[in-house]
C-alpha cells in the first residue's frame, strides 16, 4: 500500500490517502509541540518510537477486546489505519494527579488515586482545548449520549489493560489522552496514538519521569526517556 494525497498534516504525524477509501497511512514525525503550541522542537527517533510503540498497544488492546483503528505497520514510521471522523474530544483518563489536573486543583503531583478519573476537552486548536463535561459535549452535538457512554466504558477498559500492562514492565500509568471516531458503518473505535507523546510514564520504583513531559519541563534526557520506553516495551527486540 502507498501513500497518496496529502490529507493533514498535524503537529505529530502527517495522514495520507490510500487507494482504499476506508484506509489512511500516518506518518509519524519527529517533531514535538507542547505548552498549547508555544514550545516547538524536535525530539530525534520519536516518531519511530511512537509509530511502533502504538501499533504494539493498539494490538494489545485489540486482544483485550478494544477495537482501534490499526491495521498494518508499514515501515519504522508509516501505519495503515482505518480511515474515521474524528469524534472532537479528547478524553483523558488519570490514575495519578500530575500536570494540569495537579495545576488546576491546586494539589501536588503523585496522589494515587482511589478510583481513575475522566475528563473531556473539546478538540479544538482556536479555542485552546478547553475543557467540558459530557452534557456540554452532547449539547454541543460532537457525540450523542450513547457514544458518550460507549467512549467512557472503552476508555476506562483502556486503562485497565494498559496499567496492568505497564506494570509489568516496571512502568506507573500516570494518565494518559484517547482520541476516538467513528468508522463509515458508524462503529466508535480507539484511533489516534499511545505513546510518551501522550502518556505519562514513571518508572515504578524511582518515579523518574519517561514521557514527554521531560521535553514540556525542559528536563533534559528526552530522547533517553523514549528510548528506554521502547525498551522496557520490546525489551531485546529493539
Ligand atoms: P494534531 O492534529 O493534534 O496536530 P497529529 O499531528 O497527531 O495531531 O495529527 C494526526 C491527526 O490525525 C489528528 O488530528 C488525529 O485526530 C487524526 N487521526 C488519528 N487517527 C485517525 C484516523 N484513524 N482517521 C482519521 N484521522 C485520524
Ligand atoms: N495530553 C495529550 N495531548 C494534549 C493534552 C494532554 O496527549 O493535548 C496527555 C498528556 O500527555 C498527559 C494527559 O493527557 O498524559 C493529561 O494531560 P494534562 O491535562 O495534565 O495536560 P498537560 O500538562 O499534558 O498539558
Amino acid at each position: 500500500m502507498e501513500k497518496k494525497e496529502l490529507l493533514y498534516e498535524g503537529k505529530a504525524k502527517k495522514v495520507y490517502k490510500t487507494d482504499d477509501e476506508d484506509l489512511l497511512i500516518v506518518s509519524y514525525k519527529d517533531d514535538a509541540t507542547a505548552l498549547d503550541g508555544l514550545k516547538k522542537g524536535t525530539i530525534t527517533g520519536k516518531g519511530a518510537i511512537n509509530n511502533r510503540m502504538s501499533n504494539y498497544l493498539m494490538r494489545l488492546l485489540e486482544k483485550n477486546g478494544v477495537h482501534t483503528h490499526f491495521v498494518k505497520e508499514l515501515s519504522d514510521r508509516d501505519t495503515v489505519v482505518k480511515k474515521v471522523s474524528i469524534v472532537p474530544l479528547e478524553v483523558i483518563i488519570r490514575n495519578i494527579s500530575a500536570g494540569h489536573f495537579a495545576q488546576r486543583y491546586g494539589v501536588k503531583e503523585g496522589i494515587v488515586f482511589a478510583e481513575p478519573t475522566i475528563e473531556f476537552s473539546y478538540k479544538n486548536d482556536d479555542l485552546h482545548d478547553p475543557l467540558l463535561n459530557s452534557y456540554h459535549a452532547i449539547a454541543l452535538g460532537l457525540a450523542t449520549k450513547e457514544e458518550i457512554e460507549l467512549i467512557k466504558n472503552m476508555s476506562f477498559k483502556v486503562n485497565t489493560v494498559l496499567k496492568e500492562y505497564f506494570l509489568s514492565r516496571n512502568v506507573t500509568l500516570v494518565d494518559f489522552k484517547l482520541e476516538f471516531g467513528k468508522t463509515k458503518d458508524g462503529q466508535i473505535i480507539l484511533a489516534d496514538e499511545i505513546s510518551p507523546d501522550t502518556c505519562r510514564f514513571w518508572d515504578a520504583k524511582t518515579g523518574e519521569k519517561l514521557d514527554k513531559d521531560r521535553f514540556r519541563r525542559d528536563m533534559g534526557g528526552v530522547e533517553e526517556a523514549y528510548n528506554e520506553m521502547m525498551r522496557r516495551v520490546f525489551g531485546e527486540e529493539v
